[in-house]
């Protein structure tokens, strides 16, 4: 199928992109790996599309003080050749590499797979594991800071506002330096996730978190989990991680929480081997 018709503009700056947003039925597009599809398929029929791959605003990477700035437009190609001026840890790395196929990370961008919100997707559990905050826009005041945590809300759903777009994530430099483990079940490399398990510890900073993602709504925090591992330095007994996950999925199938729970065993036992 062929899109419904539509304008394409493609602002030279943000301030632009974000007076695009003001026409009627507008949405911005950066790698268009998502939405070009929906499009095809009808699913969304925006009158106009604003291009966000000219702003090089979007493009940077940065360290500001103690903070990782990634722009919202960095491709996950960028990432996953360690594409900056500045060191990324080496979990975003890990996470891009295994984001579809190099095709796909050559134009889909951190900010569009977070935005999109795909309860399968990488970017949104990988940032909530390292607690990110996205910087958001709607043009005019004072960008707004959203913790991921929480930002994506169902299945597609965000807090984004009609008109916002994010500019960036944040994260703390010292993610860097942490152990981690990414483990992502799918039936074949470059496919969305079955099941994804994250763990982040950084012992210093007295931080652990531990998230399951894919499935089928927001990224999951699992924070007892999380508060044994900080606690006790050990693996928390498989009848602790069922239990975890059966009270924050109780609706789930049997098979999405045996993944789950696979995907996560593995990744607790990467960290305390
Ligand atoms: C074959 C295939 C396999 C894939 N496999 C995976 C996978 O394994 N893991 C994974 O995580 N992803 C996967 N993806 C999705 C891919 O990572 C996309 O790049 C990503 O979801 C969308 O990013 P984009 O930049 O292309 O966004 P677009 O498609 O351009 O936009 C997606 C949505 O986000 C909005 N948007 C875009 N940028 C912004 C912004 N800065 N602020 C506000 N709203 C914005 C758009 O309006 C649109 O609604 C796959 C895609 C394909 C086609």
């Amino acid at each position: 199928m062929k899109p419904a018709p539509f304008t394409h503009d493609c602002p030279g700056t943000l301030a632009e992109a974000a007076k695009g947003l003001d026409a009627d039925n507008a949405k911005v597009i950066a790698g268009g790996q998502s939405l070009g599809p929906m499009l095809n398929l009808r699913l969304a029929r925006p009158s106009t599309l604003v291009g966000l791959a000219h702003l090089d605003e979007l493009r940077s990477i940065r360290l500001d003080g103690d903070t990782l700035i990634i722009g919202a437009g960095v491709t996950h190609a960028r990432i996953e050749d360690g594409d900056s001026d500045v060191p990324l840890p080496s979990m975003l790395r890990h996470v891009a590499r295994n984001i579809a196929y190099r095709a796909v990370r050559n134009k889909g961008t951190v900010g569009g797979s977070i935005a999109h919100a795909d309860p399968a997707a990488d970017w949104t559990t990988a940032m909530t594991a390292l607690d990110a905050v996205l910087v958001i826009t709607a043009g005019r005041g004072k960008a707004r800071r959203e913790p991921m945590a929480g930002f994506m809300q169902g299945a597609y759903r965000t807090k984004l506002q009609p008109g916002e777009i994010i500019t960036g994530v944040e994260l703390s430099a010292a993610m860097g330096e942490a152990h981690w483990a990414y483990e992502k079940i799918c039936r074949k490399v470059g496919e969305f996730a079955d099941a994804i398990g994250a763990v982040v510890i950084h012992p210093g900073r007295k931080y652990a978190r531990v998230v399951v993602g894919a499935t089928e709504g927001a990224p999951i925090l699992l924070d007892d989990l999380a508060r044994t591992i900080a606690g006790t330095a050990k693996r928390p007994a498989p009848e602790a991680i069922d239990a975890a996950l059966a009270a924050q999925l109780p609706g789930a199938d049997r098979v999405k929480r045996q993944l789950l729970k696979t995907a996560l065993v593995r990744a607790i036992e990467k960290v305390i081997p």
